[in-house]
């Protein structure tokens, strides 16, 4: 996502909605900081975290998401007419909601706008809402805000999804098909837990096979198995800065992710989110509006292939990273767990997918 910070309306550095904006730049989203307010970071700013231009200069920036604080909503949304922004997310607080004027109340409207409040002023809002939607006002988390911007505080989690959740509902209210991907082996190459962003490469053809997609309008989620945090052998941070960098290196050729889901568990753990399970589809499709039975999964791995099975989507088995060896495994077995398609790579399940959309085999 391209998100732009309206410092001017957040209450300083130290406050949730600053530090969770200057943790998307961590998860790899491209993060434009208007005005005063930026948190300081132990390491220097990441290359994802830029300074906006003030005044009408802000117009030669484009944003999906405006973000800012309780005061001035009127500023907030003014910087995202600027920036052509379609939707707002904005740290609300209580007394604050209760001095705005008309004209804030108005700003709040021309924006898809959604508001973050802390769990202790929920009732107070709750019941004396000022004309807000209930249903576009989410809590963030018990946790004490991080003592600096954190890829992995579950606040940085919650200003994520308040802005993808916002970013899909803009778009549309009736859910979409959309396309999941696996990411070692299926996006990138295998490197066996893959801990350093600097060795995350692009298989080939990842670009086009994306592109493919896009073009044909289906959001892509990447979903992956990470065990190797619960393992001990990194920290989940690792595994945020190497979502960070496959971002990165997909927005030079234009292509911005829908969401990023990841299962940082052992498969002893039993959870429902690691592949095969679904519940990381499953809450993907509450976030983003999806249809999971029209929806198409795509990985290197059987588990994949089975992920879609469970979650009544189709799936594609591709033959980069173990794909190979999954197919030689496979041959003749076939039957009901069968992958709907096996190919090349992500180039070839990306045509196949987009030539299955609106032929009536949904
Ligand atoms: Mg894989």
């Amino acid at each position: 996502m391209r998100i732009l910070v309206h410092g001017a309306s957040l209450p300083g550095p130290a406050g949730r909605m600053a530090l969770a904006a200057a943790g998307l730049a961590l998860r790899g989203h491209r993060v434009l900081w208007q005005g005063p307010g930026l948190p300081a970071l132990a390491g220097g700013p990441p290359a994802e975290l830029g300074r906006a231009p003030d005044g009408l200069a802000l117009a030669r920036v484009q944003a999906d998401v405006v973000v800012g604080g309780p005061a001035r909503a009127l500023g907030a949304a003014a910087a995202g007419w600027l920036t052509r922004a379609r939707c707002m997310v904005l740290a609300l607080e209580a007394p604050a909601l209760r001095a705005w004027r008309r004209r804030d109340r108005w700003a709040w409207s021309t924006l898809y706008a959604t508001g973050l409040i802390e769990e202790g002023e929920a009732e107070t809002v709750r019941s004396d809402p000022q004309g807000l939607e209930l249903e576009r006002v989410a809590l963030w988390s018990s946790d004490a805000p991080p003592p600096e911007a954190d890829a992995t505080h579950a606040d940085t989690e919650i200003l994520e999804r308040a802005c993808e959740r916002a970013l899909a509902r803009q778009r549309t209210r009736s859910p979409r098909a959309a396309v999941f991907v696996d990411r070692d082996g299926t996006l990138v190459v295998e490197r066996g837990y893959l801990s350093d962003p600097l060795d995350l490469e692009l298989l080939p053809r990842t670009v086009t096979a994306l592109r493919h997609l896009r073009a044909a309008g289906f959001p892509v989620v990447v979903v992956s198995n990470q065990s190797g945090v619960e393992r001990g052998l990194f920290p989940a941070s690792r595994v945020y800065a190497a979502m960070a960098r496959l971002r990165s290196l997909l927005r030079v050729h234009g292509i911005e992710l829908d969401a990023v889901y990841f299962c940082p568990h052992r498969p002893e753990a039993g959870c429902a989110c690691r592949k095969p399970g679904t519940a990381l589809l499953e809450r993907a499709a509450d976030d983003l509006v999806l249809a999971l039975a029209r929806s198409f999964m795509a990985g290197d791995k059987m588990l994949d292939v089975e992920t879609a099975r469970r979650a009544h989507a189709r799936g594609v088995l591709v033959r980069t990273g173990y794909g190979r060896d999954e197919e030689r495994r496979l041959a003749g077995g076939g039957g009901a767990d069968a992958p709907d398609l096996v190919c090349e790579d992500l180039e070839a399940a990306a045509r196949w997918i987009v030539t299955r959309q609106g032929t009536g085999e949904d």
